[in-house]
């Protein structure tokens, strides 16, 4: 290839690289939080638990940084799951150093499942631990504002 010709290739690959990431689903942002997949009722719910949580998670370090939730299909979640050694995690896992949550779309098999996993992983942040009691005790703050806050999301 002439020189001339390899650099429009490889202008023409940029080009394409940049509409892919411009093209890419990007979620909903919502305040601090990034939703990638997952369903409108899905990600309307998850952002009025981030904001049930947000007086717990205010005083963690990196609390201005954006928490990112990826919503995966049942399969990829596995997938991803394992990828990062989270073995034990049946329907979500966190990574409290990168901010992010994965999430398996069983999560939202029912409320009860969802009003379960998500402030348990919220916990685990606001916590900033690794052990299921300590996520726990803040899950169960979570979860209690939850209820008071999010009725019209839950649906
Ligand atoms: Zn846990």
């Amino acid at each position: 290839m002439e020189d001339r010709q390899r650099f429009s290739f490889w202008i023409c690959f940029q080009f394409v690289v940049l509409i892919y990431v411009l093209c890419m689903p990007r979620g909903t942002v919502a305040g601090e939080v990034v939703i990638v997949g997952g369903t409108e009722a899905q990600r309307r719910f998850i952002s009025c638990v981030a904001e049930a949580a947000a007086n717990e998670l205010r005083r963690i370090p990196n609390a201005d940084e954006p928490m990112t939730f990826v919503i995966l299909e049942h399969r990829k979640f596995l997938e991803a799951r394992d990828a990062f050694h989270a073995h034990g995690a049946s329907l979500a896992f966190s990574n409290l150093t990168s901010s992010r949550v994965y999430l398996s779309s069983r999560v939202f098999v029912d409320l009860e499942t969802a009003m379960w996993c998500i402030p348990h992983e919220l916990g685990h942040f606001a916590t900033q631990s690794l052990f299921e009691g300590h996520a726990e005790l803040a899950a169960e703050r979570i979860r209690w504002r939850t209820r008071q806050i999010c009725g019209s999301a839950s649906q």
